[in-house]
């Protein structure tokens, strides 16, 4: 369904632009006691810039550009924060070359034919998943890159881990704040990411969610899995993301929020969309529907 402006009875929801899908979603913003946060492009700004890439040995001949290219020309076709980070910095090299049978998987990374090779770029565990392990030597490299606070890619050419490409992320302004506020209105802020732990907790330092609310490497399927052991355990659930790989959790809970720059998938399974993105208007959002709530009855 469309999201409809049920807020603009007030003309507040319209003015702080937030979109609410049905009277229902009032009723929920009520009862939530926990919120799961999504980390990347919800608490973060998920606009991801390439710090480096690192070589391994299954480059070959290939150079630190010619691998960010070869990655930049698969990405090219995906939607991820990720991907567009990885595309904008090999497009600022040589042009980026054409993709085909190109695959992605949610949490995971993507895969295609560029030139001839075959290209895997993803989560280091998704591709040992799918039998590109690394050795011993390309782990630590992996875990030097990962304690720089790196959200860390592999890339594999034709099935041989041959290079990291590093990627910082800035957490959004106003995100410390508005977990501050998400607590006032008596709501557990936990931090939920496919990312690395390392990555994961240095988030949660920096915006004030406590390490033990903290869940790293997590899966698209783990995401709704979560939603349902916090409602298992008596919880009623908020949660807020923007990707692809957060939409059955946002279906899954009791109130899913979407971030207005995020994808439609998130959009289409969220009661609730914020197109600010902002983690305050999130706040917002539950603080005033809950107070429109109160007029109405
Ligand atoms: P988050 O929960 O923080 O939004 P995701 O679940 O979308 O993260 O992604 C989890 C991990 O999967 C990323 O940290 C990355 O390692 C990998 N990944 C996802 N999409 C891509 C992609 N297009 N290219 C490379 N890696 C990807
Ligand atoms: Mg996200």
């Amino acid at each position: 369904a469309t999201p409809v402006g049920l807020l603009t009875g007030t003309g507040r929801g319209a003015q702080l632009g937030i979109l609410i899908k049905g009277p229902q979603v009032l009723e929920d913003t009520r009862t939530v006691d926990t919120i799961l946060l999504d980390k990347t492009g919800t608490v973060t700004s998920g606009k991801l810039s390439v710090a480096r890439t690192v070589l391994l040995p299954g480059a070959g001949s290939e150079d630190e550009d010619g691998l960010l290219r070869l990655a930049g020309s698969l990405e090219n076709a995906g939607e991820h924060p990720i991907a567009r980070a990885i595309a904008a910095a090999a497009g600022q090299g040589p042009g980026l070359a054409p993709v085909s049978g190109f695959l992605s998987s949610p949490g995971g990374g993507v895969r295609g034919v560029v030139e001839g090779r075959s290209i895997v770029a993803g989560r280091p565990g998704w591709l040992e998943e799918n039998g590109i392990p690394l050795d011993s030597a390309a782990a630590d490299t992996l875990r030097r890159e990962q304690e720089t606070g790196a959200t860390a890619v592999v890339v594999a050419l034709d099935g041989t881990p041959a290079g990291i490409i590093s990627l910082q992320d800035t957490i959004k302004d106003g995100s410390r704040q508005a977990v501050a506020r998400l607590r006032e209105l008596g709501l557990r802020p936990v931090l939920l990411t496919g990312d690395n732990a390392v990555v994961a907790a240095a988030v949660a330092r920096e915006v004030g969610i406590a390490p033990e609310d903290v869940l790293a490497d997590v899966r698209p399927e783990g995401k709704v899995d979560a939603v349902r052991r916090f409602q298992e355990q008596g919880a009623t659930v908020a949660m807020a993301g923007d990707g692809v790989n957060d939409a059955a959790a946002l279906a899954q809970a009791d109130l899913g929020i979407a971030m207005g720059s995020g994808t439609d998938a998130a959009m289409a399974a969220a009661d609730l969309t914020v197109m600010g993105s902002s983690l305050g208007q999130v706040a917002t959002a539950i603080e005033l529907s809950r107070r429109t709530l109160r007029t109405i009855k």
